[in-house]
């Protein structure tokens, strides 16, 4: 079941199974799994590449080096944006509201981002 969430107070729908406020979805849900990315290849926010490769219909493409000044990662603590280039070099916790992001994400990166 796809259960999308649009942000009240912003015009960005998270998609994604399951997600909630907090943009924690079906495959990542922890205290810490609290931020959505924008996909490259269609410009639209997930709240993991698992759901975006469930929902899409096509794969997913990862930000080159050249566009990490993008606004692709939305916090879902303070449900601000923040650019690639930031959010890599915030030792994960959010620059808007030090919300602690989950330092197991680096394990990923290579999914979303060029590296
Ligand atoms: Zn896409
Ligand atoms: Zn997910
Ligand atoms: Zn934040």
């Amino acid at each position: 079941m796809n259960t999308d969430r649009q942000i009240a107070s912003v015009p960005i729908t998270i998609h994604g199974r399951d997600v909630n406020e907090r943009t924690q979805c079906a495959h990542y849900h922890s205290e810490r799994d609290i931020i959505a990315i924008r996909h490259k290849c269609c410009g639209e926010f997930y709240a993991c590449i698992h759901c975006h490769n469930e929902a899409a219909g096509h794969p997913a493409q990862v930000w080159p080096i050249t566009e990490f000044h993008t606004e692709a990662i939305y916090c879902g603590s303070c449900h601000q944006t923040l650019p690639i280039a930031s959010y890599l070099s915030c030792l994960n916790t959010c620059p808007h509201c030090q919300a602690a992001f989950n330092p197991g994400c680096a394990n990923h990166y290579h999914l979303y981002f060029e590296q």
